[in-house]
């Protein structure tokens, strides 16, 4: 709660944008924090803050567990928020009962994991894991064309040490679910196998501009006919696609957008998901063909461009026992989960074994003000939290 006042918002949320002066506030205050528990803190060049638990084995690899401080635009307290105060609580935990472990523990915090300000979301740990050059991250640039270089420096967040390039024992991250599923099946514990793919697409639907009352419909080229059609026949091929294949359309817009003229062209874009990458690659083959055969049949021209492929993610068996060992030893109600939502862990994966547990948010609410969940609950991930680490960090759960 005292973190949630650093950018709080009058609906019960927070604003927190990467390398805001309220990011800069939260990170300030997690420092002190983590000073206070004898954290060794480190920043690296894109501000991703590292604090250092050693180990009993000094040239051990550390365990690597957090999550982000940054926030959406009207944010909830807790995305992300949760799984960094976690890593700490683990810490001090392991303190106050005397616990060292083998391996060293490193807590983090990972710069612009939403991506809000600086889009793509998780390009920090993405170059951290080798997934992008540190130059492309630095160049991002914000709406008023600032860059996350100078952002960095201006809240003095440009760190010292490499970005990635080491070996990491394995990463855990703690977050709420962000969907409703754990919340309708009374579970209080995710345990998190893998993240599902997603392709974007920028999708354009060609006719023909005309006025709006003399050419008789028959002669018209209207390409909002054209997007109504493929959209309705997308939606009824996901939906027949399985339980699983999920369809948003979030951005449609008319060029030009007059009410009295047949727009010469139809933007729209597609984010396609799904758990299964060669379902995706059917989902693809289905939207490309709607759209020419549809064109086709109405005398338009159509365009699908691909402009983003995130794969799907299958998490470190290794994690995901570990995790589903500690629910189970701690006695907590447990299931299964795919995540949605993509998180920094996504590119852990690529360079150590790397797991999440979620817990339930109200109604799977997230992205917003309301965003809300239980005591229990945030203290039933972090119990997870703390044995799943100490189990990978070589140590007696
Ligand atoms: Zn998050």
């Amino acid at each position: 709660m005292e973190m949630a006042r650093i950018g709080s918002t009058p609906a019960g949320g927070v604003s927190r944008l990467a390398l805001s002066d309220e990011d800069r506030a939260a990170r300030e205050l997690l420092r002190s924090w983590w000073e206070a528990a004898g954290l060794r803190t480190t920043v690296d060049e894109l501000g991703n803050m590292f604090g250092l638990r050693p180990g009993l084995d000094s040239d051990a690899e550390p365990v690597l567990v957090g999550s982000h401080l940054d926030s959406q635009p009207t944010g909830g307290r807790f995305d992300g928020a949760l799984g960094v105060l976690a890593a700490l609580e683990v810490v001090e935990s392991l303190d106050a009962a005397g616990v060292a472990t083998p391996h060293p523990i490193e807590v983090v915090n990972w710069t612009n994991e939403e991506g809000s300000r600086f889009p793509p979301a998780m390009a920090c740990s993405g170059a951290f894991a080798g997934a992008f050059d540190v130059d492309y991250a630095l160049e991002l640039e914000d709406a008023s064309g600032r860059t996350l270089a100078e952002e960095l420096t201006r809240i003095g967040y440009r760190g010292a040490r490499p970005v990635g390039g080491r070996g990491i024992r394995a990463s855990l991250e703690l977050h709420i679910e962000q969907g409703p599923i754990l919340e309708s099946a009374s579970k209080t514990i995710g345990v998190v196998t893998g993240v599902q793919g997603a392709r974007w697409y920028n999708v354009r639907i060609e006719g023909e501009a005309t006025h709006a009352g003399p050419v008789p419909m028959s002669r018209r080229r209207d390409p909002v006919r054209g997007a109504a059609r493929v959209l309705d026949r997308l939606y009824e091929a996901v939906r027949d696609y399985d339980d699983d294949a999920h369809l948003a359309v979030g951005e449609i817009g008319t060029h030009p957008a007059s009410r009295n003229t047949v727009p010469a062209h139809v933007d729209f874009t597609v984010d396609l998901r799904h758990p299964e990458d060669d379902a995706l690659t059917v989902l693809d083959a289905s939207l490309r063909s709607l759209v020419t055969r549809v064109t086709d049949e109405m005398a338009l021209v159509g365009d699908v461009r691909q402009i983003w492929h995130s794969p799907t993610v299958r998490f470190a068996p290794e994690c995901i026992g570990a995790v589903r060992a500690a629910s189970g030893a701690l006695g907590y109600s447990q299931m299964d989960v795919f995540s949605g939502a993509g998180h920094d862990s996504v590119y852990l994966q690529r360079i150590c074994p790397a797991g999440m547990i979620f817990v339930p948010c109200a109604g799977g609410v997230s992205h917003a003000e309301s965003e809300s969940i239980t005591p229990e609950d945030a203290e039933a991930g972090a119990n997870v939290l703390l044995h799943a680490t100490v189990q990978l960090a070589g140590g007696e759960p």
